[in-house]
């Protein structure tokens, strides 16, 4: 490098120094500082996010923890951006904060909603395309706006219940933060506080693939189209080195998809690590049983409706099974409560199931409002310093209501929604 050159270099250098922030230890959270909530929501998924912005709005202070660098989950950083189902038969089932969310994202984004009105000629015409990019960003905006202290790049490293809800250690690179909290809302998709609590967790020998998701050709079009996915056999998100193979075992498939077949075309987009079907669900103070879920089990404590068919991924694909016509099956509040359990709740794809109950359960609209339901009944049960189960029904419903949610009505009532 010639002289004048190198002066150059060195003052654009000692420039871009000028300007850099001076991080020192002391900018780190202290570890003998403990910080006060009310509610505290680990894993800012699909459910998580929605439980945060819920637990906020009803007047909860609220710290949501998620490991990752943005919200939505596997609706965003797995890249399965198409959440269904809200509707059935012409009629909203699901609505609410996570509705909100969907709605806005395809408005600012100049999209374009299904028509509900028509019956669709498969399941998935009536899921929604969103772009994963702006409903992450929206998701954020509305936790800021609602007050939630989000706290990215953080995991729980341990849980110890208190005289009044629990002492919770979350700790990232350079944080160390302890948090004195009345209600947990276990959203991390795998029920990993439930699990670093001992309370009891379901789990097949084998489980569904996970995907990874990525497009080949043209340029990714968010919010308009798809992505493509090679499955991703045996992935197991319970763990950082599980997750590590599984993510490392998608992209090594999708290499030998894209030598293969698809030389000439390029690759556009590859979402960061793999989206997992399955992996832990709780036993709950109920299980929803494949026979509830298609015979459409009124529970008194319904929270929400779920609406997908019977859809179980194997090793040689999937065939998903339709309901019934005229079946609506509802998630209990009982299976959002960890057996045995006091001051936690588990919302998501680890709500207490059996597996193919499950298969269906876990759907993103489903999660959305399982995330505010149970985020009304944690904030109304540290307001009201009891458990979850203790919070009357009735105050549940009306304020589910009250932030726009539909909740099933507690006898059997001929019109799905009210
Ligand atoms: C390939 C694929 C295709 C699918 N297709 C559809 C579809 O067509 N339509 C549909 O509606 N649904 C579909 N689903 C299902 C649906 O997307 C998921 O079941 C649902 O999004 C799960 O939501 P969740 O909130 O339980 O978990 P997630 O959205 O996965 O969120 C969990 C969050 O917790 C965080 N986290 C995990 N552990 C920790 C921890 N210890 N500390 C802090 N943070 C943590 C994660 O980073 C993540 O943000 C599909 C799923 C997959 C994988």
């Amino acid at each position: 490098m010639k002289r004048r050159d190198l002066l150059k270099a060195a003052s654009i250098t000692a420039g871009a120094m000028a300007f850099q922030p001076l991080v020192t230890r002391a900018d780190t959270v202290p570890s003998d500082a403990t910080q006060a909530a009310d509610v505290v929501v680990v894993g800012g998924g699909t459910a998580g996010t929605i439980a945060a912005i819920q637990a906020a709005r009803a007047g909860a202070k609220t710290v949501l923890i998620e490991h990752g660098s943005q919200l939505g989950g596997t609706t965003t950083v797995g890249g399965v951006c198409f959440p269904g189902l809200f509707h059935v038969g012409g009629k909203q089932i699901i609505s609410g904060i996570g509705w909100e969310l969907v709605e806005k994202a395809v408005a600012i984004d100049g999209g374009k909603l299904p028509d509900f009105s028509k019956p669709p000629q498969a399941h998935w015409h009536h899921q929604v395309l969103v772009n994963p990019f702006l409903y992450s960003v929206l998701a954020e905006e509305a936790c800021l706006e609602a007050g939630v202290s989000i706290c990215y790049y953080e995991f729980p490293f341990s849980v110890e219940q208190s005289a009044d809800g629990w002492l919770l250690e979350s700790v990232g690179p350079g944080t160390r933060r302890r948090i004195a909290c009345k209600q947990l809302i276990d959203c991390t998709g795998g029920a990993d506080v439930a699990g670093m609590l001992g309370l009891e967790r379901l789990r097949e020998e084998e489980t569904q693939p996970g995907s990874m998701l990525f497009k080949v050709g043209d340029a990714f079009h968010p919010g308009r189209e798809r992505l493509q996915q090679v499955y991703v056999h045996g992935a197991d998100s319970s763990n950082s080195a599980t997750r590590t193979q599984a993510t490392i075992a998608g992209r090594q498939t999708m290499l030998k998809h894209i030598r293969k077949g698809l030389a000439r075309k390029r690759l556009v987009q590859m979402q960061p690590e793999a989206a997992f079907r399955e992996s832990y669900r709780i036993r709950g103070e109920t299980i929803v049983t494949h026979d509830d879920y298609v015979s459409g089990r009124r529970f008194d404590d319904a929270v929400c409706w779920a609406f997908y068919p019977v859809d179980l991924h194997t090793r040689s694909g999937v065939r998903p099974k339709p309901l019934a016509e005229g079946v609506l099956p509802c998630v209990p509040l009982r299976a959002l409560v960890p057996k045995g359990s006091r001051n936690i709740l588990v919302a998501g794809r680890s709500v207490s199931s059996d597996r193919l109950a499950n298969s269906g359960l876990r759907v993103q609209a489903t999660c959305m409002a399982m995330g505010q339901a149970a985020a009304v009944t944690a904030a109304l049960a540290a307001k009201q310093k009891t458990t979850p189960l203790d919070v009357p029904f009735g105050d549940i419903a009306r304020v589910l209501r009250e932030h726009g949610a539909i909740v099933p009505a507690q006898k059997p009532h001929s019109s799905v929604t009210e």
